[in-house]
């Protein structure tokens, strides 16, 4: 059995697997979609992930094109039959496809349902995060309904190229007032001075991660304090430690931003802490 991408109600081989030139994904970036962490043949949190997906077509002013529990089955199937022990799954759902209109459709196209299962090295991310990443600062460019998983990844491709460049992994982004708002794909974490741990609260210049709220309830278990308020490109410089969340990273360390050295250079202990509890907290399904 070769790999299959599940597409509008059929599972369809990886060479096979398309979508219509006049998808509204394609022309308008008019679709939303979640990227869920495989562990051991289960789902990492997938009723956060479908709960936010929920939310993301509501406020584009989508319905769900089936149930929950649909897309949970969905979901399962994608990840069995294309054997998938560790890796990520992609969800996306687009307004559909017809004539090119910047208004909705009078009659609701049908929705167009992509679900993509690929494997990834446990191994290769374990690595990654004991050995600790480097950021690059950005100019914030997108626009101001972050808050919603939308397609329009465009500078957030755009932003990794350029950290890229500078030989680092992740881009974080900065709004106007000089305050990280989060990654190109992931939240933005330091325990500052203080040895506070920070992240900046939930508003629309940041997605609300599933890993950022799921590390909440882990650090509540441990009994340590959150501070939910932003922080500055300095004081992130300044940080004991610095880390970045979500569904393809759990936890990883960030040792440098902008060259600038994080602590002592190496990965923090709490962030190593952090990350090791992940999954002992994190739904599993
Ligand atoms: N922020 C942005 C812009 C993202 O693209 C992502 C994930 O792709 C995240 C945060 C982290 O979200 P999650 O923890 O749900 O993967």
């Amino acid at each position: 059995m070769g790999r299959t991408v599940y597409v509008n109600g059929r599972y369809q081989p990886y060479a096979d697997a398309t979508v219509h030139a006049e998808d509204r994904g394609f022309q308008f970036g008019d679709g939303v979609y979640e990227v869920i962490e495989v562990r051991d043949g289960a789902l990492i949190d997938p009723t956060r992930h479908v709960e936010r997906l929920a939310r993301s077509l509501g406020e584009i002013r989508m319905p769900m094109p089936m149930s929950s529990a649909a897309f949970g089955h969905v979901l399962r199937e994608t990840v069995r039959r294309n054997r998938v022990h560790d890796g990520t799954i992609y969800l996306q759902v687009t307004r559909g496809a017809g004539p090119r209109d910047f208004l909705f459709p009078a009659v609701p196209y049908r929705q167009t349902v992509v679900c993509i299962a690929r494997p990834s090295s446990r191994a290769a991310s374990d690595a990654r995060a004991a050995k600790g990443i480097a950021v690059k600062t950005v100019a914030d460019p997108r626009w101001d309904r972050c808050d919603i998983k939308t397609v329009m990844l465009l500078p957030a491709s755009l932003a990794k190229e350029d950290a890229k460049a500078e030989g680092a992994r992740e881009a974080w982004f900065v709004d106007v007032e000089g305050f990280v708002t989060e990654g190109a794909s992931s939240n933005a974490w330091i325990v500052d001075t203080s040895g506070r741990l920070r992240t900046r609260p939930v508003d629309a210049a940041i997605l609300r991660g599933v890993t950022r709220t799921t590390l909440i309830d882990v650090i509540r278990k441990f009994g340590l304090d959150i501070v939910e308020q932003p922080f500055t490109v300095a004081e992130a410089k300044a940080a004991r430690e610095a880390f970045v969340t979500a569904a393809t990273n759990i936890v990883t360390p960030v040792i440098a931003i902008d060259g600038v050295r994080i602590g002592d250079g190496m990965p923090g202990e709490l962030s190593k802490r952090l990350r090791a509890a992940f999954h002992g907290v994190a739904e599993r399904k």
